[in-house]
């Protein structure tokens, strides 16, 4: 379930030096653990988004029962100081133990910001190709974390999938009718999950969504506002604004985010997401 039939060749060749002569290349340093698996009796496979290297995977022997190597930091989202080693000739890494800097588990803890923590896990897991540092998507992640709190999940998830789609490149011109080239500026604009961009009302395709004039702001106050100071405000649509930015994701990643379904699917009601004036402005 590993194996990718040229990865050997490129762990080899990214390895360099090092690991052409056969010696372990060992690392320290920051990351977040993605997901995990178990892997041959008591062993897990971890996908680890590393700071230095981009997302990774490596086996923890005896993961599932070492708690003074693993302790608590097995869990998705969990900032840990890893200690880990490539092998050579090796697919995958040896994860040798992770310290806990910051635990989803420290905060208090309901299905919702559960739900919004997976749906972070998920979009890191899917959207980064292993080996390729992204140190502005491991920025992210690590501002917007501690941000997603009970009672207050909305928005943390929408600036977090908002800015993947645009550090991916993913993020369509709101501006103007991808179609027409009508100014779409101070109107509502028109997106669908099945084509790019948006449109005007008339040359809208099958199947789209309305974004009112006021959601295309609140947009564009994410991309210039830190999430901190954004996070305190009510923001009684952000359930809209998560469908737009996880269809996004979506449509660029081939799949449906299991987790995001969760956040607008799952009985009951979420309080924060859209359940009190959800219709404001348009
Ligand atoms: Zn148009």
């Amino acid at each position: 379930m590993v194996a990718r039939s040229s990865s050997g060749l490129r762990v080899l060749f990214w390895g360099g030096v090092g690991l052409a002569e056969g010696r372990v290349i060992a690392h320290v340093g920051e990351a977040i653990v993605l997901r995990t698996w178990p892997f041959l009796e008591a062993d897990l496979l971890v996908s680890l988004f590393t700071r230095e290297q981009g997302r990774v995977k490596g086996v923890a022997r005896h993961g599932m029962r070492s708690r003074r190597r693993f302790g608590g930091a097995l869990e998705p989202m969990t900032v840990v100081r890893a200690t880990y080693a490539e092998r050579p000739k090796q697919e995958l890494m040896r994860m040798d133990a992770f310290e806990i800097v910051w635990s989803p588990m420290s905060g208090a803890v309901d299905w919702e910001r559960m739900a919004a923590l997976q749906l972070m896990a998920e979009v890191l897991e899917e959207a980064l190709p292993e080996l390729a540092v992204e140190d502005a998507v491991f920025r992210l992640a690590a501002a917007v974390l501690p941000e997603v709190r009970v009672g207050r999940v909305g928005l943390p998830a929408v600036y977090f999938c908002l800015w993947m789609s645009r550090l991916m490149g993913w993020m369509p011109e709101l501006g103007h009718c991808v179609v027409c080239g009508l100014d779409l500026g101070g109107g509502p604009v028109w997106w669908s999950a099945t084509a790019d961009g948006v449109t005007c009302e008339d040359d809208r395709r099958g199947g789209s969504v309305a974004l009112g004039a006021a959601r295309v702001e609140e947009i564009r106050r994410v991309f210039r506002s830190g999430v901190g100071e954004l996070a305190v405000e009510d923001w009684p649509a952000a359930a809209e604004l998560l469908r737009f930015a996880v269809g996004l994701l979506e449509r660029h990643l081939g799949r449906r985010m299991r987790c995001a379904a969760a956040l607008w699917g799952v009985p009951p009601p979420p309080p924060t997401l859209g359940a009190k004036s959800s219709r404001q402005g348009s």
